[in-house]
Parts: structure tokens; sequence; C-alpha cells
């Protein structure tokens, strides 16, 4: 039987890059997004292509009701055995004493109250062999000074969501894990204000340059996947040594 996985923000970036790899390894997809629907129609024709099943469903993962239909849709396509916890924003770049209680705000509820209430709906439906990869990031240890600690510290909250998880749901036989990407290549540091900081963080990064989002992919899917069935409550840094 195919895998049934749900990615959350699987319209752009690092989730649609994790879709295209699954589908091309069988798994069937339900991708969410909030509001580029033409991002989302597209990676969902390359899922198609595949051969695979695959539905793109308009879910704000803030919203507790869509995201109960977010799941109900994906359990249409067969028993749920993956989530890929990884709809997040960042906010406009900046130092901590300009930080924007609305921006603040969003940063919590998309990229913390989100994944909670995600990882609570994939927990109550999964069953054993399934698993979780929550997106956290490099900045949970690295802090992000100057930029967005609050991000950074919201990630280092997913960190403690997946060890704390882990453990619970471990005697179930679901596996909970993350990945901590560093600077990849993908549109949310324009929605941060640098479009350019892929290239710009090249020099500080100790592998010369900015990640692909199919690198990360390649990081969730193993852990998702059958090598990793001794794999739990652990961060994987994909990061290029930062
Ligand atoms: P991205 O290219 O900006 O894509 C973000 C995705 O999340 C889009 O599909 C977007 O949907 C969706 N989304 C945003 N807010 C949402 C909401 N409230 N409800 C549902 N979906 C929502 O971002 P990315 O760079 O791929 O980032 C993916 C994850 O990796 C995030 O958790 C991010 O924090 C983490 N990360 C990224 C980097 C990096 O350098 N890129 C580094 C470390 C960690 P729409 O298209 O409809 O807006």
């Amino acid at each position: 039987m195919n895998p049934v996985t749900v990615i959350t923000g699987g319209s752009r970036g690092i989730g649609a890059a994790t879709a295209r790899r699954l589908a091309h390894a069988g798994h069937h997809v339900a991708l969410s997004y909030r509001r580029d629907h033409d991002a989302a129609t597209a990676v969902l024709a390359d899922l198609h292509a595949t051969g695979v099943r695959a539905i793109a469903v308009p879910a704000d993962t803030r919203d507790p009701d869509q995201v109960t239909a977010l799941f109900d849709a994906a359990a249409d396509l067969g028993p749920i055995t993956g989530l890929v916890n990884n709809a997040g924003v960042t906010s406009p770049i900046g130092a901590f004493v300009d930080l924007d209680p609305t921006d603040l705000r969003h940063v919590v509820d998309v990229n913390l109250i989100g994944y909670v209430l995600c990882a609570q709906q994939a927990a109550l439906r999964m069953s054993s062999g399934a698993a979780i990869v929550n997106v956290s990031s490099a900045a949970a240890t690295l802090g992000s000074p100057g930029e967005y600690i609050h991000y950074a510290a919201v990630k280092a909250a997913t960190d403690t969501l997946t060890t704390g998880l882990a453990k619970e749901l471990a005697p179930r036989g679901i596996r909970v894990n993350a990945v901590a990407p560093g600077v990849i290549r993908t549109d949310i540091h324009a929605l941060s204000g640098q479009p350019d900081r892929p290239d710009t963080a090249a020099a500080r990064i100790p592998l010369g340059r900015a990640g692909e989002p199919d690198e990360v992919a390649a990081a969730i899917a193993w852990l998702l996947g059958p090598d990793a069935t001794y794999t739990t409550g652990t961060v994987l840094r994909v990061a290029g040594g930062l």
C-alpha cells in the first residue's frame, strides 16, 4: 500500500520539493497552502505526472477547523502514514527592538500553534509505523541576532515539541523527528525583505553556499522512510556546516 503523507506549505520552497520527492518514492500526497493557488496547482500537476494520488487543500494551519478539514481530506487518500509539518513564516529582518507585535504574533501562530495543531491531528489518526517530521531551523541554536530572534525562539520550541512528542508517541510505534535547515534558496527570504540572502549569506556558511530545497527534502524523505525505523526524537541539521 502507498504511504499517505500530509505536507503543510507544500505549494512552494522546501514543502514543494518534499512533495515532488515523496511522490517519486510512491507516496500519495495531501499538500496544503494558504493563498498561492497557482503555485499549489503547478506542484499538483507534477505529482499527478508520477502516477500517485495527490490533492492540494487550501488550509491555514493557524485555524483548528481548517487543519481538521485538511486531515479529513487527506484521509480520503488512505490511512495517514506521514506528516511533514513545514508551513512557516519569518518576518522582516531587523533588530529585536524594532519587532512589531503583529509580526511576532504571526510567527508564533504559524510556526508553533500551526505545528501543534497539525501534530495533534496526526497523532489522533496515525498508527504504528507512521512518522512525523517537523521542519525546524538552524536558527533554533544560532539565535539569529540582528535578524529574527523571535523566529529562532519559536523554532527552538519546535525542537522541544519534537522531543516530547517522540517520547509520547513511541509506545504506539510512531516516530517524530525534525530537520533543521540553514539558509535555503526559497521565497521566504524575499518575504523577510532580503531576497538575495541565500547569496549574501554564502560567505559565512562553511560549505560556501546556500542549500537547495531538494537537499532538505532528501533528509525529510529519509526520516519518513524505512531506513530510519530506529530514529526518533532527533533533529537532523541540514545547514552546510552552520
Ligand atoms: P516558503 O518558500 O516561503 O514557503 C512557505 C509555504 O508555507 C508556502 O507553501 C505557504 O503557502 C505556506 N504557508 C505560509 N503560511 C501558511 C499558513 N498560515 N497556513 C498554511 N500554509 C502557510 O518557505 P520555505 O523557505 O520553504 O520554508 C519552509 C519551512 O522551512 C518553514 O517552516 C521555514 O521556517 C523553514 N526554514 C526555511 C529556511 C530557508 O532558508 N528557506 C531555513 C530554515 C528553516 P502560500 O504559498 O499559499 O503562501
